[in-house]
């Protein structure tokens, strides 16, 4: 019997495969991630990335078949994380995976790597329509309309950097190091909010602006050192973090006003932060009606276990792509038609 979806993620700097059962179930969910290798760096070094995914992804497959103890012979079909992502990356995974289906004479699964973070969500609760997803990484900042499953309205978005890539620079500033968005959310926790921080407004109604922020921060940091002044490191990274989230949650709740919204759901690398999972929930106390989800913080970061379960989505609507699937390092959602 065929009951099992294997899912590879390879998109940026981790290599991870993922197990589940055609009823939901999940088996096995290995990650192995690179982040000592680029930190060495001080962010990730594309070409690197590729060469550790060639290097890691055949152990990583399986340590996830041993775990789930299943066999190759037993798996239904092939889910992909086919874009968006680093070009050379996504090559990786998505070889691997059509050698397996080709192999196996299985079908493969395309999935969007975003939708994927907002499938972490449904290992917490069933998705419910219509949905707001708070996007959240180190690549993207989406607030993504959904009135169906698989039916996507980018309502707003950053005009400049996404929130992760300023989290990650703004740590590089204070010395805080690589990756930025865990060691600024763990000072700001010693810290104060006592920086006043400008809020910086984009164009467009829920559009949010991380660039003018930053900016803020290495002029304010330098200027301040030059002066022979010191900085309070923890003090500022509590500011900050607490600007940054303010102003993705803010254009949140003007979505949840004016849409008709049932459920809210975040997803992406920054979605494991303690100041946005505290003021979402804060702020979401008062919609009785609206239920909000966090993904568990194990499903935050990149993983193959949120492609497996958007894999077994698109598995029960025959949603397959042929052998000739390529990477789409850009893939915006707007093109992801799965309902057409
Ligand atoms: P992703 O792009 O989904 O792989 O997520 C990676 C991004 O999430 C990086 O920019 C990280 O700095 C950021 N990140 C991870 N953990 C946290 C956190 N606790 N607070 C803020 N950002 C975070
Ligand atoms: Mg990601």
């Amino acid at each position: 019997m065929k009951e099992y979806i294997l899912a590879l993620e390879s998109s940026c700097d981790e290599t991870a495969c993922s197990i589940i059962k055609l009823d939901g179930t999940l088996l096995s969910n290995i990650v192995s991630s690179q982040i000592d290798t680029h930190t060495l760096y001080g962010g990730v070094m594309p070409e690197i990335a590729s060469r550790l995914h060639i290097e890691n992804i055949n152990f990583v497959i399986k340590e996830s078949l041993d775990k789930a103890n299943i066999q190759l012979d037993e798996i239904a079909a092939i889910a992909i994380t086919s874009g968006p992502g680093l070009i050379g990356a996504l090559h990786v995974g998505l070889q691997a995976a059509k050698t397996l289906a080709l192999t196996l004479n299985i079908p493969l699964i395309p999935v969007h790597h975003l939708v994927g973070h907002i499938y972490a969500n449904s290992y917490v609760k069933e998705n419910k329509y219509p949905c707001l997803a708070i996007v959240v990484s180190g690549g993207h900042t989406e607030l993504v309309y959904m009135k169906k499953e698989f039916d996507f309205e980018i309502v707003g978005s950053t005009t400049d950097d996404a929130i992760g890539e300023a989290y990650d620079k703004v740590a590089r500033i204070l010395g805080l190091g690589y990756p930025g968005g865990p060691k600024i959310d763990k000072a700001s926790k010693e810290g104060k909010d006592i920086y006043k921080l400008p809020y910086p407004h984009a164009n467009g109604k829920y559009n949010v602006s991380y660039s003018g922020l930053k900016t803020y921060v290495n002029n304010f940091v330098h200027n301040t050192k030059a002066k022979g002044e010191d900085i309070n490191i923890n003090d500022m990274a509590c500011s900050f973090q607490h600007r940054a989230i303010e102003m993705i949650v803010d254009k949140a709740m003007d979505v949840i006003e004016d849409y008709d919204v049932k459920q809210v759901v975040v997803a992406g690398g920054v979605a494991a932060n303690s100041y946005l999972r505290e003021l979402i929930s804060k702020r979401m106390e008062k919609y009785n009606d609206i239920e909000l989800v966090l993904p568990p913080l194990w499903c935050c970061g990149d993983n193959a276990a949120m492609i497996a379960k958007a894999g077994l989505s698109l598995y029960k609507r025959n949603y397959f792509a042929s052998l000739d699937l390529s990477a789409k390092p850009s893939w915006s959602l707007l093109d992801y038609k799965v309902n057409e």
